[in-house]
């Protein structure tokens, strides 16, 4: 019998719901790169319910009972007394997300002599130390694709809700008032902006299919060009690095993956290569930016905006400046798992934790290291260093 330790959001304030606001969720069977969606064998849940907080389990309890295993879910995730470091020396698999990430340190590898698999419930394995479970022998996965255009849509919303100014006029009209002149004296259109993606992976590229009809000018940069189709059916302009890009566009986003050499990529000798009123989005990581210098660049203007939902650490302490700093849209971590997206990627956890126990091999998209070296998807887009 093995120990699957678990860690999940928790429940929402007012208890786990009763009833949601719709009765189900549309099917999506595969993703834009012909890959498949999910599919194992006897699914726990039904889709469309709140399987991402601690209640939730994943739907993965008759699962993995099933085997005789035991299933430990906890919230409880930091500090030497947390639930997670009880159960981390025992667990031969830890189920993390990155929206409530049990961060697992190159300290904390070394405590889990008995642990085999990392299995991240979602996209983005930075959380997990990669070089530590590589030389551990732990084997990294995640649930690749699942929530891709879960992430791009968000990145779309706000990006209109910076440029058109949306939050601060709401709440000019909740609070019973009828600014005009107040609320848009910020507001622009996006039409015949440019906007730049920096990666245009899974989620860049699809944040750069579903902004081309806005009209704007689209602009990428990643380690590999696009096709020329590609690039020609989206009228992408190419930049061989980042810095070229944000000195040619006006909206900024962020979608590379954090490791080593891309934390605080973005800091304040990046911002002054902008146009004064650039509006940055970041759905990829916090650290990927340099905190203090969002909050200056925001203060003095050379940004006009900053929205995401990734800040570090997770959850964010209450006094975090991105939550007060001007012409923010900060959300909490909440683009990759609507709903939807949980189905997917909870259905992507079982299938790996069935590949696992029942001695398949784990799809390679899924994979980040294995064998004791980057895999995969991992080898693609992660760096040791
Ligand atoms: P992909 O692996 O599909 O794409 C990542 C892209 O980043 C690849 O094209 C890769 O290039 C590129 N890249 C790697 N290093 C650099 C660099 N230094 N500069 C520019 N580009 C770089 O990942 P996804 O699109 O699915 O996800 C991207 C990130 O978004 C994840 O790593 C995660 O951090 C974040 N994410 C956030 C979520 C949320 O809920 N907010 C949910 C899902 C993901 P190439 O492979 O061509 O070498």
């Amino acid at each position: 019998m093995a120990k699957v330790l678990c860690v999940l959001y928790p429940d929402p304030q007012a208890g786990y719901p009763p009833h949601y606001a719709r009765d189900g969720i549309p099917t999506i069977s595969g993703y834009a790169n012909g890959q498949t969606a999910p599919a194992p064998n006897n699914l726990g849940f039904t889709p469309g319910e709140l399987v991402g907080s601690v209640s939730g389990e994943l739907g993965l309890r008759t699962y993995l009972e099933g085997l005789g295993h035991e299933l430990v879910v906890t919230s409880d995730k930091d500090g030497p007394d947390s639930e997670f470091e009880k159960h981390l020396p025992d667990a031969e698999v830890v189920i993390s997300q990155p929206f409530w990430p049990a961060y697992l340190t190159r300290e904390r590898i070394a405590k889990a002599k008995k642990l085999r698999l990392a299995l991240t419930a979602g996209i983005g394995s930075d959380h997990v130390d990669l070089d530590a479970a590589a030389r551990a022998k732990v084997t990294v996965a995640e649930v690749t694709g699942s929530n891709s255009i879960s992430v791009a849509e968000h990145v779309v919303m706000m990006v209109l809700s910076l440029v058109r100014n949306y939050l601060p006029s709401h709440e000019y009209a909740v609070k019973g008032g009828w600014n005009i002149a107040d609320c848009v004296s910020r507001s622009y259109d996006v039409e015949g902006m440019h906007f730049g993606t920096v990666a245009a992976g899974r989620i860049g590229i699809a944040v750069l299919r579903r902004l081309h009809p806005f009209g704007l000018h689209l602009h990428y940069t990643d380690p590999h060009r696009l096709s020329e189709k590609v690039e020609s059916e989206l009228g992408l302009t190419y930049h061989p690095d980042a810095v070229s890009l944000v000195k040619a566009v006006d909206i900024v986003n962020l979608q590379m993956p954090l490791y080593p050499s891309t934390e605080h990529f973005f800091d304040d000798k990046m911002f002054a290569h902008m146009k004064r009123g650039t509006y940055l989005v970041n759905t990829a990581r916090g650290k990927l930016v340099d905190r203090d210098a969002v909050v200056r660049a925001l203060e003095s203007g050379q940004l006009a905006g900053y929205a995401g939902d990734v800040w570090y650490p997770q959850p964010a302490p209450a006094d975090h400046p991105w939550r007060t700093m001007p012409f923010n849209g900060m959300t909490p971590h909440i683009s990759g798992t609507s709903l939807s997206a949980q189905a997917r990627y909870a259905a992507g956890t079982l299938e790996i934790l069935q590949s696992f126990y029942e001695g398949k091999p784990i799809r390679e998209e899924y994979l980040i290291v294995d064998a004791g070296a980057l895999a995969g998807t991992g080898a693609k887009s992660y760096k040791l260093t």
